[in-house]
């Protein structure tokens, strides 16, 4: 076993270590406090990010991206998420999609979407699975035609007509490019009849609503659209009938694993802060550090955080190495980390004293990012259930979910 991050890896890590000291960090508090999720979204970041290659982390080299394996996703995210979990978000949804432009495309598909969206500066894309009527069940293993996804595409000649509504989509109504899920037979259960569609934001018919107002991930929107007789090339179907499935069984692979990285960078942040903090704060005649009290909290913290990071680098490399075990692992990772950062951006709050839950310091912040991946990606009950499930041989649905 060798714990040694390859060269790449760590200069991957530098960069974005830098871009999240330099560009982010200083600024993201300012921005969290925006009051319009309009006004907060990091346009100029995203360009920046662009420039250094992070937008375009995940796409094969042959249409002019990086590439790069999940470990260093996890990596990268960690890094940009210390900055602000946000902006970490925005990318790692990109990052993620990655693996559906280079898997689950067809080749003309390929053609077809890479290009203009490497070629834009400014592009993201999302995924619309989540409805008013579908939340937990498509994470989980609730399979049944008469609950769940509404949304419908019809063929229709050399079309699909999609209608439906989603919600809580993170870049979603900023994104360019969506990949929706759809139910191609409403009398058939999803593991029969869902199906994917590519579905760029300029398509008539795809009607961005509203931003989720919220308390985490501030700069990132959530977004709700609308399908509204959106017809879209039948060549625009990605994965057809029945194979929702393996959105997650096959295309998704490091998508928990990033997921976590990024909650465990606000972790970290909170961590480095409290500790800066109690090393100058002093009370009792002393640097606050030296009370047993504190200095037992932070080696709690520093635990954590370390746990979860293997635990991310071991879902990342089981991932990267096509391991049967690499989706168990996920979800392990997720679980940990999320539930890891929230306990040490709490602790960081108490290590601050009154100063934990004031504006003058980040760490109100950090807690209320660290609390988005307690639901964010599977609520941390869903994922745990599916473990037990999958581990238990009983369900394989419970291991994918739809
Ligand atoms: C920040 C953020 C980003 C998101 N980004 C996206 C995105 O990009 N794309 C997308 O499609 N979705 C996205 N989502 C949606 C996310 O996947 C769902 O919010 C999540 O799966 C939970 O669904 P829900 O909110 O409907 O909660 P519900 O499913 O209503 O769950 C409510 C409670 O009931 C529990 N529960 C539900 N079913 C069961 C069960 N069978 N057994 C035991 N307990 C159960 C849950 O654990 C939870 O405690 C995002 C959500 C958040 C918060």
């Amino acid at each position: 076993m060798d714990f040694n991050l390859s060269n790449s890896q760590l200069e991957w890590q530098l960069k974005a270590r830098k871009f999240a000291s330099e560009i982010i960090a200083p600024e993201a508090l300012k921005r969290d406090r925006k009051a319009s999720a309009q006004d907060r979204i990091p346009w100029d970041w995203i360009k920046l990010a662009d420039k250094a290659g992070i937008r375009t982390l995940g796409i094969p080299k042959e249409f002019g991206g990086a590439e790069e394996t999940i470990l260093t996703m996890c990596i990268v995210g960690e890094e940009l998420a210390a900055g602000d979990l946000g902006f970490a978000v925005i990318m790692d949804q990109c990052w993620k999609m990655a693996h559906l432009f280079k898997d689950a495309m067809t080749v003309s598909q390929q053609n077809k979407f890479i290009p203009p969206f490497v070629a834009d500066d400014q592009a993201t894309t999302a995924i619309g699975i989540t409805e008013p009527d579908i939340g937990s069940d498509h994470q989980g293993y609730y399979d049944s035609a008469d609950i769940g996804m509404k949304t419908t595409a019809v063929r229709d000649g050399d079309s699909y007509i999609l209608n439906g509504t989603k919600r809580y989509i993170s870049n979603g109504c900023m994104a360019k490019l969506y990949f929706i899920t759809a139910r191609l037979d409403p009398s058939k259960p999803l593991s029969e009849a869902g199906a994917v569609f590519i579905v760029p934001s300029d398509t008539p018919g795809f009607r961005p609503d509203f931003f989720h107002e919220k308390s985490s991930q501030r700069l990132a929107t959530n977004g709700c659209f609308h399908l509204e007789n959106c017809r879209i090339p039948a060549e625009n179907i990605m994965l057809g009938e029945g194979k929702l499935i393996e959105l997650r069984s096959q295309y998704m692979p490091g998508s928990k694993a990033e997921a976590a990285a990024t909650v465990l960078g606000v972790g970290r942040a909170a961590y480095d802060y409290a500790m800066g903090y109690a090393k100058e704060r002093k009370q009792g005649g002393k640097n606050i550090i030296e009370h047993q009290a504190v200095s037992l909290m932070l080696a709690k913290m520093a635990m954590l955080l370390d746990g979860a990071r293997l635990q991310i680098y071991k879902a990342a490399w089981l991932a990267d190495n096509q391991n049967k075990d690499a989706k168990v692992q996920g979800l392990i990772a997720k679980v940990q980390a999320s539930e890891a950062a929230f306990e040490v951006c709490r602790l960081a709050t108490e290590i601050l004293g009154g100063a934990g839950i004031m504006y003058d310091h980040p760490v109100e912040k950090y807690l209320r990012d660290a609390a988005s991946f307690l639901h964010s990606d599977g609520t941390n009950q869903i994922c745990s259930l599916r473990v037990t499930k999958a581990l238990a041989g009983l369900n394989k649905a419970a291991l994918y979910g739809f």
